[in-house]
């Protein structure tokens, strides 16, 4: 066993030291979650959406006290991380109506009856990151509890704290034992164990694309299912005709929000040539506006990054002679403070343009027209999110259909509703979380064919070939 020193983002102080599992831990884990799920999947639907319901209960209980641990260990506003907290109930709550709406389907075949079945895959391992501890966790272990699985979340080790005492919560809310398993460890480790354990059935890994592809690498020997969640560099598009202020007083939530350690962050500012300077008098004050300070204070809109090393690493990309059009404000002192920060760079290939920053940096580049907004948007590996603003309804509809991302919002910046899939194109992932489909991600599809009549009648081509060579010879 090894432990880590959690720290305080807003003030660098130890907040604790926690103990690290070994990968062995994962053997043990395994077992008792597949015995717990052999029950669980054995229970009436009505049951699962029972105790699933009790879990967001429980959570919903416990809101205040899980946003202060996010404060503590994550460094989250508390209005933001009582928004998270209030998420991962509203998911429970929404996937605790599944277990009885996983439908199969009956085919119309010859010579028998077909039917489909929404088997579970049996242990599912959930590897999340640290920028959105409870919501990503909840992601993952909801529907895939849902869906008659047992889940094993490993959460990234600068933030395990809120995804623990979810695993707490929901033991006392009378989850079954073993059932939903929070193992804290490293990545490198107790992770990599997790996606080649022969009893892990399905990993949901959410990080960094290099991680990712690792995941994928190693998830290949044992032919494991993977939904892979990855990083990204979305576009948020201003043409000419767009409501300008309002473009410009919400583009800095669309990059800045979480400290701009958000995989959705807008960070490549895209303006329309004819407007760029108007849009640029009116970014700057919004920019100004963003209230960054204690997370625990209410009026807090952006806190501190979650890590010294990240800190050095966002401090990388603005160098001192970095094309900075303005900035905002940031406290002094301890703490990783980092100003909002809005950069020019005159080359569309510049590494700030280019590379996933993860944090309060923003870049804008000028385009002439909707085909250069297009190319502009798209010239990236990674598809996640986007905005497009306009006020021509033909305009919004085809670029956003042109725009490779999987999640595009027009004059907004909205992600995420639990309703609704999320996931990303090219290297921002595999596969789709949240939405109606996601139980039916953690089920393996099974056939069963039925006959009712007597004979070799399983092809009904061949059959109706068959009866049409007849017919003709008659
Ligand atoms: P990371 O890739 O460093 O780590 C993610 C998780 O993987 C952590 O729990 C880590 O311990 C674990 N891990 C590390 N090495 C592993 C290995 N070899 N095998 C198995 N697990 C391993 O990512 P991070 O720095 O924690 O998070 C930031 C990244 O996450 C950003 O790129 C961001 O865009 C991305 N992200 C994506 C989404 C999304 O939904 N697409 C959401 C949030 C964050």
């Amino acid at each position: 066993m090894t432990t880590t020193d959690l720290h305080n983002p807003a003030d660098g102080s130890v907040l604790m030291t926690l103990d690290l599992l070994d990968a062995d831990a994962v053997d043990d884990a395994v077992a008792r979650a597949r015995t717990a799920q052999r029950a669980w999947a054995r229970l009436a639907p009505v049951e699962r959406g029972q105790a699933l319901r009790a879990f967001a209960d429980a959570v919903r209980d416990h809101v205040e006290e899980l946003a202060r641990l996010e404060v503590a260990n994550s460094g989250h506003p508390i209005g933001q991380a009582r928004w998270e907290a209030g998420h991962v109930a509203d998911v429970l709550t929404y996937y605790a109506a599944a277990p009885e709406r996983l439908f199969g389907r009956q085919i119309p075949v010859a010579g028998g009856i077909d039917m489909t079945f929404a088997e579970p895959i049996g242990v599912i391992g959930v590897i999340t990151p640290w920028n959105f501890p409870m919501t990503i966790a909840s992601w993952g272990f909801a529907p895939a509890l849902a869906a008659g699985n047992a889940v094993l979340v490993k959460p990234a080790e600068w933030t395990p704290l809120t995804t623990i005492r979810l695993g707490e919560i929901a033991v006392q809310a009378g989850l079954p034992d073993g059932l939903l398993q929070v193992l804290p460890g490293r990545g490198s480790v107790l992770g990599e164990r997790l996606v080649t354990h022969p009893g892990v059935g399905k990993v949901v890994f959410t990080g960094s694309t290099a991680t990712g592809a690792r995941v994928m690498a190693a998830a290949a020997p044992t032919v494991t299912n993977v939904t892979l969640e990855l990083g990204g560099k979305s576009a948020n598009v201003v043409f000419a005709d767009a409501d300008l202020e309002r473009a410009a007083a919400t583009a800095p939530y669309g990059v800045f929000e979480n400290a701009g350690q958000d995989c959705c962050a807008r960070s490549r500012i895209l303006v329309q040539e004819s407007v760029y300077e108007r849009f640029m008098e009116l970014l700057e004050p919004a920019v100004a506006g963003v209230r960054v300070g204690d997370p625990a204070d209410e009026a807090t809109e952006m806190g501190p990054l979650v890590s010294r090393p990240h800190w050095e690493k966002v401090a990388s990309y603005v160098p001192d002679d970095a094309p900075v059009a303005f900035r905002g404000s940031a406290p002094s002192g301890p703490g990783n403070w980092f100003a909002p920060t809005v950069l020019t760079p005159s080359s569309r290939t510049d590494r700030t343009v280019v590379e996933e920053i993860f944090g309060p940096v923003v870049t804008v580049l000028r385009f002439s027209d909707e085909a250069d907004a297009i190319a502009l948007a798209n010239d990236t590996a990674y598809g996640l999110s986007g905005s497009i603003w306009t006020r021509d309804v033909s305009r919004a509809f085809r670029v956003a259909r042109a725009v490779e991302a999987g999640n595009l919002s027009v004059n907004s910046h909205s992600s995420v509703r639990y309703a609704t899939p999320f996931g990303g194109f090219k290297q921002s992932g595999i596969g789709r979380e949240l939405g109606p489909d996601a139980p039916l991600a953690f089920t393996e599809t099974k056939n069963v064919f039925v006959a009712v009549e007597d004979g070799p009648r399983s092809d009904q081509q061949s059959v109706a070939v068959e009866d049409a060579a007849q017919e003709e010879s008659a």
